[in-house]
């Protein structure tokens, strides 16, 4: 029957009767069945005779129910493509302009209509557009599949949903004629593939061109459904079924390459049946040279558009999606990720291989060869520009100022094979042998990295091959492994591969050193690298469960603040409270003036917590802790404040004076976590607990900085780790370095009795509520154990004498207010002492001392001359002179307020920004 049809036709029948195949123009393939006007598949399931099979090429016998597949292209009036050949070649050149659109652009009706608007707003001469199917819709089919296969039968419910969500579509797009038609080829399709996953059903099997056969009917129906949309706003428009146009042929790694001698020459036959200037095509489908149907493999669709760009010679191809383009990693995993305008065609290239699925990776090669620009855009923003990615002229300014890695991303679910012994090494062909047994098994090679002795080989294949690999490797060298001259093959399973990509990367040294520092500074091990000589890209491969937060850790390295902290503060008293709102003040500047961006992520008291995701309001951060504080639980505000893979480096700031939670420091260091405090408690504790402490610290690259513990915000513990640093040694440390005791003796002057400053001090707010507390000299004693174990002393707080200024009597006292009643009655022995110091021409002063040349250290009541530093201090500053071989004569001395919220959270911050310095941050 001679139809008016431009489109062309299929048919399907039971081979039985009349063998028929899958053929798009071979006029051989053609078994003409009657079939209603327009373009048309029927497909009728039997028992078993022979078929022709996906990329193969011959028939075989298969036992299977089985359908035989044809295609027939009819033209107007009936005649078949093959007669109609050489009449017309499609023009080719600049006028073209090509367009795909993902599935989500073509999500739903609304979508499908704005789609519709892009191309009718393209104002080239002509317009070729790729689309893929709805989205979802080929995860729908391949569910289809598998429910078929492995013999469930919600197969047919789940099929029902996909003619629902077509038909639904099509009811809101269309009307009229246009509509009863793709309905009726909708029903007709789908009761072809109800009919075809039965036969599935029964076998539980389906072969390779049967699934590609099935999942391909998305991009059926959203290219038909779509050129119906543009051809009702009165452009001519015809629709092509890429599968009788795309040739390719199948590789043994599950790819397919492109015949593009073929598909030129089918586009050409193609146009001369068809001739249009607004083409809408399927994307993901084509057929082998034998006329099989066949896919570009999941993701296909940019791929497609690639190649019929090529052939067209297009002038640019546009991909939408629903991002803005292609970000520096995946915006899913890098909320911070900024999008690239521009990107080589190698750049691209390297990025999407390594797993950034904004474009298939194959997509770059066929346009490459033409010079063709490729625009990634979103069709949901339409004023972004998107990113060209195309070949950058020599002198590009774009390319000069932007980072030398222009972006990451990652590729999970790898396990790396390491070969390794002695006898491999200046053994030709050893290489040639491994490769070639990974080849034999089909499993795909993502990454090799060699050392240079030769001792060991190893690369990264998916974990789903890895079993078949070590296997074939183990049989093939099974003899090596037996002599002892390959000691063994390794698997290390739960890998993932990151890589860092950019032309920029071979004319700048010390990309590497960066990447791997800002790794090192994130606690995350790498278990092998890979630079290949275009230095196109750097490759490492580290342990799966790291793979998200190596990614933040990079990507923030080069391309946001230098440096990230997340920040956890624990104890939101006067001196956390203090500190939270000099970080306030402070982060706007850090960030803009010096790239620091501290985060506080988590605020705890020991009773109330509150969690961010992305950072506290820090001017609201009282408010908060109240209306949404949960309660508080110290390991799950850990493991919340550390876990945000999104920031890579975790400070926690212990603003306690609590022993229990100095205790977890040693525990938070080992996770990779920055400890920051002024709490005493961890350094002046138990002595062996420090040192193995230090110790971790001093192995990890994990920092603990503790400068507010002594002298609050002055520069003691940076002093004294300079002197030591610079090889000086300490004789003597000597000073006060108690605040409250500092202003106690400096007013203890003229008729004034001792209790009597006590109880000025204490109205002030200078002492702790109770004042045994600062006079027991407990406080000044763990300052000197600090300081002597900084020094080098091993020294317990019970090694230190210490001259405590509570008379025996008072220290039963039940409260403070009992004992402030009763310490005048002791005033006198004060009075006497100072009496003396002062017939001498001098004055008291409470002081700690660390005797290193003893190796000891003492809190003691000592007299000093009146012109000597100490005895010339005011208020409750803080006084500490650090004698040593270099300054033997006169000491260095370091003074200034010792003590006070403010200084003492200045001292917390001090640290926080020496963090920052040390994980990168610019000086
Ligand atoms: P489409 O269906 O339009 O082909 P895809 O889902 O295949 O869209 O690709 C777009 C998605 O790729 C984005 O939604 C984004 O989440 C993801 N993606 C991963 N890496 C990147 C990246 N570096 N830049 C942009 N998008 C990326
Ligand atoms: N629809 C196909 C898929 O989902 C191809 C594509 O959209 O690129 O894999
Ligand atoms: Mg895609």
């Amino acid at each position: 029957m001679a139809t008016t049809t431009t489109q062309p036709s299929f048919a399907v029948s039971p081979a039985s009767s009349n063998p028929i195949r899958f053929g798009c123009s071979a006029p051989q393939c053609f078994v003409r069945v009657p079939k209603p006007p327009c373009f048309r598949r029927r497909l009728v399931s039997t028992t078993s005779f022979q078929r022709k099979i996906g990329g193969g090429g011959g028939l075989i016998r298969c036992e299977l129910p089985d359908f035989h597949l044809s295609a027939t292209a009819t033209t107007v009036a009936g005649v078949s493509t093959e007669n109609a050949v050489d009449r017309v070649q499609i023009p080719k050149g600049e006028m073209w302009s090509v367009h795909k659109f993902g599935g989500t652009c073509v999500g739903n009706s609304q979508r499908i209509r704005n789609v519709a608007e892009v191309i009718i707003n393209d104002n080239s001469e002509r317009k070729l557009v790729v689309v893929s199917a709805m989205s979802k819709v080929t995860d729908m089919m391949y569910d289809l599949l598998r429910k078929a296969q492995s013999r469930d039968d919600s197969y047919v419910s789940a099929l029902e949903a996909v003619l629902e969500k077509h038909r639904l579509t099509a009811r809101d797009l269309l009307d009229g004629d246009d509509l009863a038609s793709f309905l009726s080829h909708l029903h007709d399709d789908i009761s072809n593939l109800k009919a075809m996953l039965r036969a599935i059903y029964i076998a539980g099997h389906a072969s390779e061109s049967f699934s590609d056969f099935v999942a391909g009917h998305g991009e059926l129906w959203s290219a038909q459904m779509l050129s119906y949309v543009v051809r009702k706003t009165g452009l001519e428009c015809k629709w092509m079924d890429t599968r009788d146009v795309l040739i390719v042929n199948p590789t043994s790694s599950n790819q397919v390459d492109p015949d593009l001698g073929e598909s030129e020459k089918r586009l050409d036959k193609w146009f001369s049946l068809h001739p249009s200037k607004i083409i809408i095509a399927t994307g993901f489908i084509a057929s082998t040279p034998q006329n099989i149907p066949t896919t570009l493999k999941r993701d296909g669709s940019d791929f497609s558009a690639a190649i019929i760009g090529a052939l067209l010679r297009a002038r640019q191809i546009t991909i939408w999606t629903d991002v803005d383009g292609v970000y520096s990693a995946d915006p899913r995993k890098v909320n911070e990720a900024v999008i690239l305008k521009t990107l080589s065609y190698q750049e691209a290239w390297e990025m999407s291989y390594f797993g950034a699925n904004v474009l298939h990776p194959r997509t770059i090669i066929p346009v490459m060869r033409y010079n063709i620009p490729i625009v990634i855009r979103n069709i949901f923003n339409l004023s972004a520009p998107g990113t060209i990615i195309c070949q950058p002229p020599e002198d590009d300014y774009d390319l000069k100022i932007t980072t030398p890695v222009k972006g990451f991303a990652t590729i999970d679910n790898l396990a790396l094979i390491n070969v390794e012994g002695t006898g491999m090494a200046g053994v030709p062909g050893t290489a040639s042998d491994i490769f070639g047994a990974v080849k034999d098994v089909g499993a795909n090679v993502i990454m090799i990295s060699q050392a240079s002795s030769e001792h060991s080989v190893c690369f990264a294949v998916p974990e789903k091959e890895v079993n078949a690999v070590s296997e074939a490797l183990r049989s093939r060298f099974s003899e090596a492994l037996q002599a002892g001259r390959l000691s063994q093959i390794e698997v290390i399973p739960n890998c993932s591969i990151l890589a860092a990509v950019g032309q920029k990367m071979a004319s700048t040294p010390g990309v590497s050193c960066t990447l791997f520092s800002a790794l090192a500074k994130a606690n995350i091990n790498v278990r092998a690298i890979s630079q290949g000589c275009s230095e196109y890209n750097v490759t490492v491969v580290i342990k799966r469960e790291d793979s998200v937060k190596a990614l933040r850790a990079v990507h923030s390295r080069f391309f946001l603040s230098r440096t990230t902290l997340a920040v956890g503060i624990i104890g939101p008293g006067l001196i956390g409270a203090t500190l939270l709102d000099q970080l306030r003040d402070q982060a706007g500047v850090l960030k803009e003036e010096f790239n620091i961006d501290l985060r506080v992520l988590g605020i705890t008291s020991s009773k109330t917590m509150l969690l961010s995701e992305i950072g506290i309001d820090l001017s609201r951060w009282r408010e908060l802790l109240n209306e949404k504080g949960t309660e508080a639980n110290l390991d799950k505000f850990t493991q919340q404040v550390h876990g945000n893979h999104f920031i890579p480096n975790t400070v926690l700031v212990d603003c306690t004076a609590d022993s229990g939670i100095a205790s977890r420091y040693y525990d938070w260091l080992r996770k990779g976590i920055h400890v920051i405090t002024p709490n005493k408690r961890a350094n002046s504790g138990p002595l062996d607990q420090y040192l193995k402490l230090r110790d971790l610290q001093r192995k990890s690259y994990t920092h603990y900085f503790y400068e507010a513990t002594v002298g609050a915000g002055l520069p003691i513990i940076s002093t004294l780790r300079g002197l030591l640093e610079t090889g000086d040694k300490i004789l003597r440390i000597e000073g006060i370095c108690s605040g409250t005791l500092s202003y106690l003796f400096n007013n203890f002057v003229g008729d004034r009795s001792f209790s009597e400053v006590v109880a000025e001090a204490k109205k002030a707010g200078f002492t702790e509520p109770d004042p045994r507390d600062d006079l027991s000299g407990t406080d000044v004693a763990r300052k000197v154990i600090i300081l002597a174990r900084e020094s080098g002393l091993k020294l317990d707080l019970t090694d230190l004498p210490v001259r405590s200024l509570v008379p025996e009597p008072l220290k039963g006292c039940a409260s403070a207010e009992e004992f402030m009643e009763k310490l005048p009655l002791y005033d006198g022995d004060l009075a006497k002492e100072r009496l003396e110091a002062e017939n001498s021409g001098e004055v008291l002063r409470y002081v700690g001392v660390v005797d290193a040349v003893n190796q000891k250290g003492t809190v003691e009541l000592r007299r000093y001359k009146k012109e000597h530093p100490f005895a010339q201090l005011a208020g409750s500053d803080n006084i500490i002179a650090f004698t040593t071989t270099r300054y033997k004569d006169h000491p260095l001395i370091v003074r200034g307020p010792g003590a006070g919220a403010q200084v003492t959270a200045g001292g917390i911050f001090s640290d926080m920004l020496r963090l920052a310095s040390y994980l990168g941050a610019p000086s």
